[in-house]
């Protein structure tokens, strides 16, 4: 597994870390994707991607869910592109489709609303469907009851940078639960009565709340209102035994007892960060700085401590989100190490 570097020469650094990588001891992980089969050629962009990135040196397995069987040809063309195992699962249906209680007249005026007011998939009852699974249900696949560790990868996606170390490892040995590389503020209009839901469990679960915990990230005063911060959920690198543990689990049920995710538009990536930001000491949670990572529209580039160099990356740092308005990351720094 000989590495050429720009000029066609075999890189001697390079070939050495491939070569460590893999006699390394590796974590419980899995490399999870949720697609449609119509997502195939976007699928193979991202996985042919993080495998020549990092993967093919350290031979994490692949695990892809889908709410219908997956085509043949998607399992073949993604199958094809990886280095290890993959395995393709079905969502059964109850972790994935609208409940009955759901009133629908009321979740179908509200949908009306968020298209009249330009809300991005306003309209959308699948989007929702797949918020709500990511919040609550895709740790509980059959196919994931073996791994405690899974790396979130969409379709469409690309990795920038050479990896040059376990991520997975990363997390285990400094003792990290949540790891990020973009955090930005949600749109109010999907979420107006998330964080009322949010102050409601949290006056009934003090237990649940550590005194370290990351307040404020999430508001600047003191809890009484949501900034909108959170992280951007198509990159997460995460333990699956915090959202399986009971203040997780608690907390998500409490949120789907008021039918939010359906009347209004809750994303997982709110629900997510408020949740690894309360229930959990500040020190787990990780901004993977020198993972650079582009999910439309944005980009994080790394830029500090000559991470952009030593991991060969081909995005523009001057570019990366991190400098923008939007992001929560100044706010963040105040805050997280
Ligand atoms: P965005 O990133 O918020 O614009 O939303 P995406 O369309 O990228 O969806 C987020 C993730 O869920 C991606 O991995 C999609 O492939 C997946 N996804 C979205 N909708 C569906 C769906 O209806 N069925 C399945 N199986 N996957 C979906
Ligand atoms: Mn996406």
């Amino acid at each position: 597994n000989l590495h050429l570097s720009w000029d066609g020469v075999m890189d001697p650094d390079q070939s050495l870390f491939e070569a460590a990588l893999m006699t390394q001891p590796k974590a419980n992980a899995t490399i999870l994707m949720l697609a449609r089969n119509s997502d195939v050629d976007s699928a193979v962009q991202s996985v042919t991607q993080l495998e020549d990135k990092l993967n093919r040196n350290v031979g994490y397995p692949w695990v892809f869910l889908n709410e219908e069987p997956f085509s043949e040809e998607f399992k073949r063309r993604v199958s094809n592109v990886i280095s290890g195992v993959a395995k393709f699962g079905q969502i059964p249906q109850e972790h994935w489709f609208q409940s009955d209680w759901i009133d629908e007249e009321k979740a179908q005026a509200s949908r009306d609303e968020m298209v009249s007011q330009n809300i991005i998939y306003g309209g959308s009852v699948s989007y929702r469907n797949m918020c709500r699974f990511n919040s609550g249900f895709f740790f509980r696949h059959s196919l994931l009851q073996e791994y405690k560790w899974y790396w979130r990868v969409e379709p469409d996606v690309q990795f920038h940078c050479h990896i040059d170390y376990d991520p997975f490892r990363y997390m285990e040995e400094h003792n990290k639960t949540y790891g990020y590389t973009v955090t930005l503020e949600e749109y109010v209009q999907t979420i107006p009565t998330l964080w009322a839901a949010t102050k409601e469990f949290i006056a009934g679960h003090p237990e649940h709340i550590p005194q370290d915990n990351s307040m404020s990230y999430l508001s600047y005063d003191n809890g009484d209102s949501y900034n909108l911060c959170h992280f951007w959920s198509n990159f997460q690198i995460a333990d699956m035994d915090f959202w399986r543990g009971e203040a997780y689990i608690q907390y998500f049920e409490h949120l789907d007892s008021t039918g939010g995710f359906y009347y209004e538009r809750w994303g997982d990536a709110p629900v997510h960060s408020i949740a690894a930001a309360l229930f959990q000491s500040k020190d787990k949670i990780h901004f993977f700085d020198d993972i650079g990572h582009e999910h439309r529209p944005f980009t994080h580039c790394p830029q500090r401590d000559g991470a952009w160099t030593r991991g060969k990356c081909g995005c523009d740092p001057e570019r990366s989100f991190d400098d923008t308005r939007w992001s929560c990351l100044e706010r963040r720094e105040r805050i997280f190490n």
